[in-house]
């Protein structure tokens, strides 16, 4: 365990230390000369490329600033298809030839660097072009400091330019929403602005004791609990959630912020969650590129700091059944200088905007649902959609009250009537102010407009959010797209007609999205098939619309994956669904044979002997209560040999097949179930075992040892 208290931000000195190990806009421009600083800039800010000459100069003065902070070596910190980052450390050293050495790293070395490519999954892209990758700096994400290494956030592409990658293809969807959003608002005279698309991520997480996480294989390898019965107490009383938080778990929370805080992560909100064991981190939003490498820097020094304080963070999405799982809140929007695009405005032509863009991202959620759905799609995150505490596989909208009627009114051409009773007439004075107010709030929907931005709810705990945002950035862009075609043109009056009137159209096609009742009801999925809105069960039913020709086109079209990139994309994410349950079918086994079958024989052994040694005592005593346990028992272990046999059985039918879709749907319709039915077996026998012959930590051991 840590000493507590060494080494803490105190608030006062926060100012000071807040961002000290990342190579930010303050530190460039004290470091840079300015000519160089202002090419750079451009660059962060404008998306301008950067030459060379630029590069060396940058490299310079960074090498010295993160050499002054005690770093000794530096990386290109990248995101392969893996979703995790990726870290290969050079040193800065480079030996002369008398014997000694000069510290060394040229702009070539910080704008591009070369990776062993073939290691990372690509999906076939290897066979199709060339092995070899590079990785090339990303300078809109800023350099940081992380255990003395100098970490260079980077792209990582093949040589004939396919993204190899999780962050291209998210720059990318991004560049391309700056250009259609600019096209929308050259109607409104703000063009010529870089529109950047901003996330907000709320982690969750929980923290357990390091000691039970290393007792339980399970966890140890596939990061949730395979087997475990119900706690004989669960969240029923809702005491948890912003409960006071135990107090080795805010010693843990206090470290982390002061981490987070150096690499200038702005880690706001943090508290318990609806379980027990269940927390969250809010940070402050910013632009999607930087929040996405920020997250995934969070989720790295979670779990590295819980072990100074002997306890495990688990990201899984659902580490416990029948306890909530963790979800990671996308919070999302569009903004370029201090204007948030979400934002209902004052005047009748921001409110205006604010409509056009509205009906966009109704647009695009709508027509790429499956795609959305897609994009959260894992083995993990199929424990948690559909379950009573996160939105269902169902994507729809929540607007709530207020812009729901404004919507009815826009199309049914009539005048909207507020709730305060406030009668307007839409087109001229459109919105009321105090939408902006809307704290309205649906926690059972995919998709929620939360005043001022809307929040993603599907994506799971562990999940890298640039596939989501990548997503909704495309089809947003697509769909704005469409609008400036539409009114391509036009100007003043005609302009304001033909965008109401494109409005009203588009709201009337894709009204079906939008559902404010509760997506948590048994009636909804039923519903929502009237609507003929997708409900995509399973990673298995999800992931084909990926490569669907409707998606192939809209990637295409918007430049943002070619074909090949995609069905790379698609094969890597149906190879991780199957080798994840493999390994947890593995696991199951081994744990099944090794574990609870000899504890439960063990025990069962214990009470055969209990009653031949009191039957020898006593004779004629009763002991049916004791041979009754010990049937019960050898009815167990039966139920666990034939669930064991019935799993090894669909698993190595799952392994034999070659084609990967058909192997991930036999792994969702035959092996998961022989995985639930084993489970269920086992947690049977764990209510009626003797605790002390348990051979793993209980539900209730880990979720209520403090
Ligand atoms: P709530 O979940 O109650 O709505 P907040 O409104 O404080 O809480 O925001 C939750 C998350 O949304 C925070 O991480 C916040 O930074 C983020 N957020 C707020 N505004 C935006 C925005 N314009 N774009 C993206 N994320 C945002
Ligand atoms: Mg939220």
């Amino acid at each position: 365990m840590a000493e507590i208290g060494e080494d803490r931000i105190k608030m006062s000195e926060i100012e000071q230390l807040y961002g000290s190990e990342v190579f930010n806009d303050g530190v460039m421009r004290d470091k840079l000369p300015s000519s160089i600083y202002e090419v750079l800039f451009r660059t962060i800010k404008e998306g301008e490329p950067l030459d060379l000459e630029v590069a060396n100069v940058v490299a310079h003065a960074m090498k010295d600033w993160a050499i002054s902070h005690g770093a000794t070596h530096y990386t290109h910190w990248f995101q392969p298809l893996t979703g995790i980052t990726s870290e290969k450390h050079d040193s800065f050293l480079d030996p002369v030839g008398d014997g000694s050495a000069i510290t060394k790293f040229s702009g070539k070395e910080l704008i591009q660097g070369e990776p062993d490519a073939s290691s990372f999954p690509n999906g076939g892209l290897r066979a199709t072009f060339e092995a070899r990758g590079y990785t090339a700096w990303d300078p809109t994400s800023y350099a940081f400091i992380k255990d003395e290494v100098l970490c260079i956030p980077t792209a990582f592409c093949s040589y004939t330019g396919e993204a190899l990658d999780k962050k291209t293809p998210l720059l990318r969807s991004m560049s391309v929403l700056s250009q259609q959003a600019n096209r929308v608002l050259s109607h409104f005279g703000e063009d010529g602005h870089r529109v950047i698309t901003t996330v907000g991520g709320e982690q969750e997480y929980f923290l357990i004791s390091e000691a039970d996480y290393e007792k339980r294989q399970d966890l140890m390898f596939t990061g949730r609990t395979l087997f475990g019965a119900p706690p004989v107490k669960g969240q029923e009383l809702e005491e948890h959630y912003f409960g006071a938080i135990r107090p080795t778990v805010n010693e843990f929370m206090k470290e982390l912020d002061d981490e987070l805080w150096r690499l200038g992560i702005a880690a706001r909100t943090k508290h318990n969650e609806v379980a027990p064991c269940q927390h969250e981190l809010a940070p402050v939003f910013t632009n999607s590129n930087r929040a996405i490498d920020e997250n995934l820097l969070t989720m790295e020094k979670m779990k590295l700091l819980a072990s100074h304080h002997g306890l495990a963070c688990l990201q899984h999405e659902k580490p416990f059944e029948g306890i909530n799982g963790s979800g990671k809140h996308n919070n999302w929007s569009m903004s370029y200088g201090s204007t948030n695009l979400l934002e209902p405005g004052d005047t009748p032509m921001d409110n205006l905007r604010f409509l056009i863009f509205m009906t966009c991202v109704i647009a695009c959620v709508d027509d790429y649902q499956e795609l959305l759905r897609m994009s959260v799609a894992s083995a993990g995150n199929d424990h948690r959609l559909g379950a009573h505490e996160a939105p269902p596989a169902i994507v729809s909208i929540f607007l709530g009250d207020e812009l729901t009627g404004i919507v009815d009114a826009l199309i049914n051409d009539h005048p909207y009537q507020s709730a305060a009773c406030v009668s307007m007439d839409l087109g001229v004075d459109v919105l009321p102010n105090f939408l902006k107010d809307n704290t309205d709030r649906n926690r059972t929907s995919a998709f929620a407009f939360t005043g001022n931005k809307f929040e993603f709810r599907m994506p799971g705990a562990q999940v890298n959010l640039s596939d989501c945002n990548m997503i909704l950035n495309t089809a947003m862009a697509y769909a704005l797209k469409q609008f400036a075609d539409a009114v391509e043109g036009l100007s003043g009056a005609a302009f304001e007609a033909a965008a109401l009137e494109y409005i009203k159209h588009s709201l009337t096609e894709h009204q079906r999205i939008i559902f404010n009742g509760n997506g948590y009801g048994d009636d909804w999925p039923i519903e929502a098939a009237r609507r003929g809105l997708a409900n995509n069960r399973n990673t298995a039913e999800a992931l084909p619309c990926f490569v669907s020709q409707k998606s192939l086109d809209l990637f295409s079209e918007m430049g943002v994956l070619n074909e090949a990139e995609v069905r790379s994309r698609y094969e890597v994410k149906l190879e991780k669904y199957v080798k994840t349950l493999n390994i947890e079918c593995n696991v199951m086994q081994r744990m099944t044979r090794r574990n609870y079958i000899p504890a439960i024989n063990a025990y069962a052994t214990k009470i055969a002997k209990g009653i031949t040694t009191v039957k020898d005592a006593l004779a004629g005593a009763d002991l049916s209560d004791q041979e009754e346990l010990l049937e019960r028992l050898l009815d167990g272990l039966r139920t666990i040999n034939v669930a064991h046999r019935n799993l090894l059985q669909a698993h190595q039918k799952a392994e034999a097949i070659v084609d990967k879709q058909e192997q991930a749907n036999c792994y969702a319709e035959e092996v998961v179930p022989a995985m639930e039915a084993l489970r269920v077996g086992v947690d049977a026998m764990e209510g009626i075992t003797d605790h002390g012959y348990w051979p793993v930590p209980t539900y209730n051991d880990i979720l209520f040892y403090a």
